[in-house]
């Protein structure tokens, strides 16, 4: 599947995110997102590509909702979702 980018997006900017992959479509906030933040997103893409669509999108809130019931803030409960940890850690790392 072919990967599209948006910048600029009206929708990142709605949902108030820098960054959003709503498979195979990723559209960002800024007109000119910093690479660590594309990397982020292109980590998410690998995700699904690995899981499948619907497999990422049900895990991820899944495991929101899971932390959300344990007491976790919105924030807390978003950066402690696996898959957000996997690109937190790695959006740095540049190829
Ligand atoms: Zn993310």
């Amino acid at each position: 599947m072919k990967i599209r980018i948006f910048k600029y997006s009206k929708l990142a900017r709605f949902l108030k995110v820098g960054g959003i992959v709503i498979y195979p479509f990723i559209f960002f906030a800024d007109p000119d997102p910093g690479r660590e933040l594309i990397n982020h997103e292109m980590i998410h893409i690998n995700q699904i590509k690995q899981l499948g669509v619907v497999k990422f999108y049900s895990l991820y809130f899944k495991e929101y909702l899971h932390n959300r019931v344990k007491g976790m803030s919105h924030n807390q409960a978003y950066l402690a979702i696996s898959f957000e940890k996997e690109a937190y850690e790695n959006q740095d790392k540049l190829s």
